[in-house]
């Protein structure tokens, strides 16, 4: 035992959160909501900013919502709906009475970490995760023992490692950056710009900005090199003031062959995470929070484990299909014309992402008539 151990008293937790980013404080909420004692660990100190489209679906705010959090008019930016261009080719689609919002991220961390401590959530800044057992987490300076540890430590989760939990990474890792532009105001809807091998997201934000994010496989392609393939997007930005700095972060689609061991449960980016072009990663958190909260206050995962399965069933459908359009122009340019041609099924499809509508509402004959249309285009 180090000599510095002798030193640390066991202070004693009902929830142990690792990771102050969305889901770790949003859980931490939900938790505290249904009168469980949080306390929060992260590494850094606020304000706490990441590379992200920065976009929330209307399923992601509406969680939120459930928790008492509303999202402020002055740094919430609602949007409507989500248009795809390609080229010559674009189709908009609606959330149908739904509304998602945009929020920079280091306001939506100050708004989440606000709300929290309101709740009575604890936190510990600066406090990176040393150690852990099946008893205690260790950081520099405190140790915890804990009746239940959230491991919401993000894509690389050690708490993750710890608990013998090994990520199966379903497609091959992608790379974003992301930076924001100050423009005249965009159309209320979040815009995906395809292109061989990459994509380009524009998120509406509040105070005439918008965040621009490239996707791609390539690790060295940041969004001076990417605009080159949009040109039609690049004179829309020409002479835009760029107001941060560019910063990425790999995205993948990894899928979890458990998300729960023992006491211990990984919510948001550590149980699992789909591509950033779905747009779902900060709306599966907020969803998730609020059944692990309730298994916890019950003492049984499997309500989360259930739920967390369900919750997550229609995002990696959409990823797998949404990487599918990205990987082949054949299939990409064939999706884009049928979308056009058929502006329905664009807002169906885009009802299903946004949960507004069910996957299972959506018949064998139906999925035949889309089939046959496409082979047609
Ligand atoms: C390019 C890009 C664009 C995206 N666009 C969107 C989008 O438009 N909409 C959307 O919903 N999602 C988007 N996402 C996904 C979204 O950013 C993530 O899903 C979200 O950040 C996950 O939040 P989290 O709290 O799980 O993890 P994180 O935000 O990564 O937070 C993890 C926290 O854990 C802390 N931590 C880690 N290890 C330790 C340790 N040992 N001790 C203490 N603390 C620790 C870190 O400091 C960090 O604060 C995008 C992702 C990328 C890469």
């Amino acid at each position: 035992m180090p000599a510095s151990d002798y030193f640390i008293v066991t202070k004693r937790c009902e929830v142990i959160v690792v990771g102050a980013g969305p889901a770790g404080i949003v859980a931490a909420i939900a938790a505290r909501r249904l009168g469980l004692q949080a306390i929060v660990l992260d590494a850094r100190t606020p304000p706490i900013d990441k590379p992200c489209g920065e976009g929330i679906l209307p399923q992601g705010a509406a969680a939120l919502r459930r928790l008492g959090i509303s999202l402020p008019s002055e740094s919430a930016f609602p949007f409507h709906g989500i248009r795809f261009v390609d080229g010559e080719h674009s189709a908009r689609a609606d959330f149908a009475g739904a509304t998602g919002f945009s929020v920079r991220r280091v306001k939506l961390h100050q708004l989440l970490a606000n709300h929290a401590v309101e709740a009575g959530v604890e936190f510990r800044w600066g406090a990176r995760v040393m150690q852990i057992d099946a008893e205690t987490v260790t950081t520099a300076k405190e140790r915890f023992s804990y009746r239940w540890l959230v491991g919401a430590d993000g894509q690389n989760s050690q708490v993750r490692k710890w608990a013998g939990i090994d990520p199966r990474i379903v497609r091959r890792k992608r790379f974003g950056f992301c930076s924001h532009f100050q423009v005249r105001p965009w159309p209320d809807a979040v815009e995906v710009h395809w292109a061989r091998g990459c994509q380009i997201f524009i998120t509406p934000m509040a105070g005439e900005e918008v965040g621009v994010s490239v996707l791609s496989h390539d690790p060295t392609l940041r969004l001076e090199g990417a605009l080159m393939r949009f040109p039609a997007l690049a004179d829309k930005l020409r002479g835009a003031t760029q107001t941060t700095r560019e910063s990425g972060d790999a995205t993948s689609l990894r899928i979890l062959p458990a998300i729960t061991r023992g006491r211990v449960a990984l919510v948001g980016d550590a149980s699992g995470t789909v591509d950033a072009v779905t747009g779902h990663g900060l709306s599966l958190s907020f969803q998730q929070a609020i059944p692990l909260a309730e298994a916890m206050r019950l003492g049984d995962l499997a309500h989360y484990r259930h739920a967390h399965k369900h919750i997550a069933a229609v995002p990696i459908a959409m990823s797998r299909l949404m990487l599918l359009m990205g990987g082949s122009d054949w299939i990409r340019r064939r999706t884009m014309r049928l979308f056009q041609e058929t502006p329905g099924l664009f807002s169906q499809l885009l009802a299903i992402h946004a949960e507004t509508l069910p996957l299972s509402s959506v018949g064998m004959a139906e999925i035949a008539g889309f089939g046959w249309k496409f082979l047609r285009t």
